[in-house]
This record gives structure tokens, sequence and C-alpha cells, in this order.
């Protein structure tokens, strides 16, 4: 079966999209853990932060770029957030599509994850 965020990247599952361009797309967490919980994801099929290329390092640019413009619509650019990419099982990564969480709107804990 086809990767679950592929299937939201392309509309197959659909999502409350806040952004999208020709290569990232982002939607809130299903399950929040946090009052602004958003997942920015590329739209093209990788499957964790270890298997980026080196060529392909500018999109970790472009999605931390897109969660800090979604930080300041959703209002928390000045009380804070925190960005997050798990990657692999130890690094808490369930869902194997690289994203990387925007989490704020609450004091979060010294605990990430
Ligand atoms: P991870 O633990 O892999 O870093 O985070 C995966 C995140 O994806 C979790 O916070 C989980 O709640 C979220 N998630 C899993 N399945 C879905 C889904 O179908 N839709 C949305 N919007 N979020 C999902
Ligand atoms: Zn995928």
């Amino acid at each position: 079966m086809e990767c679950i965020f592929c299937q939201i990247a392309s509309g197959k599952i659909p999502s409350d999209i806040v952004y999208q361009d020709e290569e990232i797309i982002a939607f809130p967490d299903i399950k929040p853990l946090a009052p602004v919980h958003i997942l920015v994801i590329p739209k093209r099929h990788i499957s964790a932060l270890d298997q980026l290329k080196e060529d392909e390092l500018p999109i970790i640019t472009r999605m931390i770029d897109i969660a800090k413009q979604l930080a300041k619509r959703e209002g928390v650019a000045q009380s804070g957030y925190r960005l997050v990419i798990n990657c692999g099982a130890e690094g808490g990564q369930v869902v194997p599509h690289l994203h990387l969480h925007l989490l704020g709107g609450r004091r979060l804990s010294g605990k990430v994850g």
C-alpha cells in the first residue's frame, strides 16, 4: 500500500492543507500534541532524513522556511515554537516519509516528542 503521506500529498486522502507549492505540502497533525501542530513534508517520497542525499538538502531549508511562515500565520512566532524531525525507530519516527513537526501554542516541556 502507498505511503500515507504520499496519499495526502497527492490528494487521494483529503486533508486540511495549510500550505502547498510544487514540492512541499503542510497539513495539521491528526493527533495534535499542542494547539498548533502542523506537519511540513516534501511531496516526493523520501523515507527519512537519513535517506536524504546531499544534493537534496535544500528541501530542508525550504521546509524550515515554510514552518517559520506558518508559525507566524498561526500566531506562535512571538510566543515560541519547536521544529522536530524524528529519524528512524529510536528517533521516534512512525511514518516513513520525511516530515517536519511545527509545535506551538503552549509551553513545551524540555522533552522532545
Ligand atoms: P513521527 O512520529 O513519524 O515523527 O510523526 C508522525 C505524525 O504523523 C504523528 O504525529 C501522527 O499523529 C501523524 N499522522 C499519522 N497518520 C496521519 C494521518 O493520516 N494524517 C495526519 N494528518 N497525520 C497523521
Ligand atoms: Zn511517502
